[in-house]
């Protein structure tokens, strides 16, 4: 398998990193919603199975005294049924990516999770996955607090994809800390409740010296989700996505912000450009970062 993609761009004094996580596949029907197969499908081309090709992107910010890692990807601390669910080819690629920029698992100093989906959080874990361990031991760990009772009590619905026996283990760490709506993380990074995907998802806001990047995760997750409608048929609350995203596509158009695109297969960050009747993801200059695997 080709090496992960791994590219970083310049925020302000920071840098912002983005990392192929994981490759893994999604039923198209269940990423497009109510979108029409037809339409979809000739921007996509799904498989025999009706899966289209997705990556978990995830995002390091390196402001010179942390490493903040933002969602974790899919991790190596699956169950068969994880796999079923989510169909990852490979394994996870992070700790060579980190390598290729210098760094290991223990230099990750905070871990801000946009919800708590396998795709997304499952990564905070290594080993064994009845009896996981923490993978960034000396992380301190940041999630919404009605994400976390969600998840904490699921439903037939939801109980698939997420773990409470292993989210146990994280508070048992000591290193969660829950957090009630907006709120600022760190000087330079804050969180901002959306909900809509689940009722606790958040997007992260990061800026310096006047320039900024945002991570919204599942509001926008491709470049093929930038139009209203096209929001998945996971997402608990598609009204609520529908409205957060017009919201933050306005602004980060209006403020040349850069966005993270958490499952696009080719766009890891983008600027999102206006037209008269649409909007575009238009990548960003970035600079690849060989990783030796
Ligand atoms: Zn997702």
């Amino acid at each position: 398998m080709s090496s992960p993609r791994v590219e970083t761009i310049s925020v302000g004094d920071w840098q912002v990193v983005a990392i192929e996580e994981r490759r893994f596949g999604m039923d198209g029907g269940s990423m497009f919603g109510v979108v029409p197969r037809l339409l979809w499908s000739r921007k996509i081309t799904p498989d025999e199975e009706n899966r289209v090709p997705m990556r978990a992107n995830i995002f390091l910010v390196r402001t010179g005294d942390a490493n903040v890692l933002l969602d974790t990807g899919l991790g190596n601390c699956l169950a068969p049924m994880d796999r079923k669910i989510y169909a990852p080819t490979g394994e996870s690629t992070l700790e060579d990516s980190l390598a290729a920029l210098g760094l290991s698992v223990d230099e990750i100093t905070h871990v801000i999770l946009t919800h708590l989906h396998t795709d997304h959080s499952n990564g905070v874990f290594s080993g064994n996955p009845d009896r996981p361990d923490l993978r960034f031991p000396r992380a301190q760990h940041f999630v919404q607090s009605d994400e976390w009772d969600d998840a904490m009590h699921p439903d037939e619905r939801s109980a698939p994809v997420y773990h409470i026996e292993r989210f146990t283990r994280l508070m048992d760490s000591g290193r969660l800390t829950l957090l009630q709506g907006d709120q600022q993380v760190m000087h330079g990074i804050s969180v901002a409740k959306t909900g809509g995907h689940t009722r606790g998802h958040q997007g992260v806001r990061v800026t310096s010296a006047g320039d900024r990047f945002f991570y919204y995760a599942d509001i926008v997750p491709t470049r093929f989700h930038l139009k209203g409608p096209w929001v998945s048929a996971l997402d608990l609350y598609p009204v609520d996505t529908m409205k957060a995203k017009r919201a933050l596509l306005s602004e980060c158009c209006d403020t040349d912000t850069v966005l993270g695109l958490c499952h696009d297969t080719e766009v890891m960050m983008a600027r999102i450009v206006r037209h008269e009747k649409w909007m575009d993801a238009v990548p960003v200059d970035s600079v690849p970062v060989p990783v030796v695997r």
